[in-house]
C-alpha cells in the first residue's frame, strides 16, 4: 500500500479520535454549580440552558465529525479525485484550466456535502437557542456570494499559482511573493469592497457613544478614520466588534446587538481592548508570523509538489499540479496543526494584553469584566471549558481568567 496513502487516512483518523477525546472531556468538565462571577449575571434556569447549548453543539459537531470521517475515506479510496481529474481532462487540455474544473468541482461538492450541517447549525440549534436571525433568504444569498466571492478571488489566485508552479524555476519563492502581496491587498480593500456585500455598514450616528469613542481614541493618540455600526443582527443576536484596516484606514465596527446591550462605559472598555491590539502590535505581528508560515508552507510544498507517488495515493496517474495542490493540503495538515497550536498559544497572550491596556488606559477595568461577563451570557458560552480544548482550539482565554486577570488591575 502507498505509504502516503496510510499517513494521510491514519492523520484523518487520529484527528477524529482527538476530537473526540477531547469534545468528551470538555463537556464533562461542566460544572452545575454557576462560577462565583457569575452569580448575579445568570439564574439557575439560565446557567443550564448554557451547558444544554454546549451539549447540543458538541453533539452536532461529533455527528458531523462521525458522518464526514467515512465519508473522506470512501471518496479517497473508492477513486473520487480520479473521477474528478477525468472530468477536467475531458473539458480542456490546458492545464490551468483543467485545475480550475477540477477546483470548482471539489468546492461545489463540498459545499452540497456541508449544505445540511450549516443548515441544521443555524436553522435548528441557532433558532431553538434564540440566536439565530437569518431568514432562508440571507442563507441561500450567503451561499451565492460566497460562490461568487470565490470564483472572483481564489479562481484566478488558483490560476496563478498553477501558472507559476508549472513555468517558473524556484516557484515556491515566487508564489509566496505574489501570494503575500495579494493577500495584503485584500487586507486592505476588504473592509471597503468584501465585507460590506455581506453587512451594512452604517457610520455611527452622533451622540453620547460617538462622543466618548472620539474623546478616548484622541486620547490614546489613536487615528479612526471611521466608526461604524454594523447590521450583525441581521444574521444572529451574538454580538461582537472589531477592527479593519491598517495605518490612516483603521475603522472599528460595532454589532448593533453589541451597542443595544451594552453601556457607553462597556463599549469604550471594548474599543480600548481592540485598540490595545494595535498598540501593542498584535496585528502586524500576526501578519508576519503568517507570512512566514506560508514561506513554510510553499517550500514544503515544492519538496512534494512532484512525488508521484503523493498522487498515486489518491487514485491518480501522472503528476497534475492542480491536484497536487490539493493532495498536499491533506499531508500539511499535522505542520498546519502545529501552527496552529503556537498561533492561538500567542494570540491568548495578545488578549491579556489588550485586557491589560484596556484596564490601564480607562482606568475601569470593573466595566471591561462587566462587559466580558455579559456577553458571555448572551452568547451562552462556555464558563468551564476543558483545558485541553483550551489547549488546542481557543484563541481567547477563557472568560474567568480574563476577569482575574482584570481583578488584579481593580486592586492597584
Ligand atoms: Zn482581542
Amino acid at each position: 500500500m502507498n505509504g502516503y496513502l496510510i499517513f494521510i487516512l491514519a492523520l484523518l483518523i487520529f484527528n477524529w479520535l482527538l476530537s473526540l477525546i477531547v469534545e468528551t472531556l470538555n463537556v464533562r468538565n461542566v460544572s452545575t454549580k454557576i462560577p462565583e462571577e457569575f452569580d448575579e449575571i445568570y439564574d439557575d434556569e439560565k446557567y443550564a440552558k448554557s451547558q444544554r447549548y454546549l451539549k447540543d453543539n458538541t453533539r452536532f459537531d461529533q455527528v458531523q465529525a462521525n458522518i464526514m470521517l467515512p465519508l473522506t475515506i470512501a471518496f479517497i479510496l473508492l477513486g473520487g479525485f480520479s473521477w474528478i481529474n477525468n472530468i477536467a481532462k475531458s473539458t480542456s487540455d490546458h492545464m490551468i484550466l483543467q485545475g480550475l474544473v477540477f477546483g470548482g468541482i471539489l468546492m461545489v461538492i463540498s459545499q452540497i456535502v456541508g449544505l445540511p450541517f450549516s443548515i441544521y447549525s443555524t436553522f435548528v440549534i441557532e433558532e431553538k437557542y434564540g440566536f439565530n436571525k437569518t431568514t432562508t433568504k440571507t442563507f441561500i444569498v450567503d451561499i451565492f456570494k460566497g460562490l461568487l466571492l470565490t470564483a472572483l478571488l481564489g479562481a484566478p489566485i488558483f490560476a496563478l499559482i498553477l501558472w507559476i508552479f508549472s513555468s517558473v524555476t524556484n516557484a515556491w519563492l515566487w508564489a509566496w511573493g505574489s501570494l503575500s502581496i495579494i493577500q495584503l491587498i485584500i487586507l486592505f480593500i476588504a473592509p471597503v469592497a468584501i465585507l460590506p456585500l455581506f453587512n451594512k455598514f452604517t457610520p455611527l450616528e452622533d451622540g453620547e457613544l460617538r462622543t466618548a469613542i472620539e474623546e478616548f481614541s484622541k486620547k490614546q493618540n489613536f487615528t479612526l478614520s471611521g466608526i461604524f455600526k454594523i447590521d450583525g443582527s441581521k444574521r444572529s443576536t451574538k454580538s461582537n466588534a472589531y477592527f479593519t484596516g491598517f495605518g490612516n484606514t483603521k475603522r472599528i465596527a460595532l454589532f448593533d446587538t453589541l451597542i443595544e446591550n451594552h453601556s457607553t462605559e462597556e463599549l469604550i472598555g471594548v474599543l480600548a481592548h481592540e485598540i490595545g491590539h494595535c498598540k501593542k502590535g498584535h496585528i502586524k505581528q500576526t501578519i508576519v508570523i503568517s507570512l512566514i508560515s506560508t514561506l513554510l508552507m510553499f517550500f514544503i510544498l515544492s519538496l512534494f509538489i512532484t512525488q508521484s507517488e503523493l498522487y498515486a495515493a489518491f487514485g491518480i496517474e501522472g503528476t497534475p499540479l492542480y491536484a497536487g495542490l490539493i493532495f498536499f493540503g491533506f499531508l500539511y495538515a499535522p505542520i498546519n496543526m502545529i501552527l496552529g497550536l503556537l498561533g492561538t498559544i500567542l494570540s491568548r497572550k495578545h488578549e491579556f494584553e489588550a485586557d491589560a491596556f484596556a484596564a490601564e488606559t480607562t482606568k475601569a477595568p470593573g466595566e471591561m469584566i462587566k462587559a466580558l461577563k455579559k456577553l458571555s451570557a448572551d452568547n451562552l458560552s462556555n464558563l468551564t471549558p476543558h483545558p485541553m480544548k483550551v489547549f488546542l482550539e481557543y484563541s481567547h482565554p477563557p472568560v474567568l481568567d480574563r476577569i482575574k486577570a482584570l481583578r488584579a488591575f481593580e486592586r492597584n
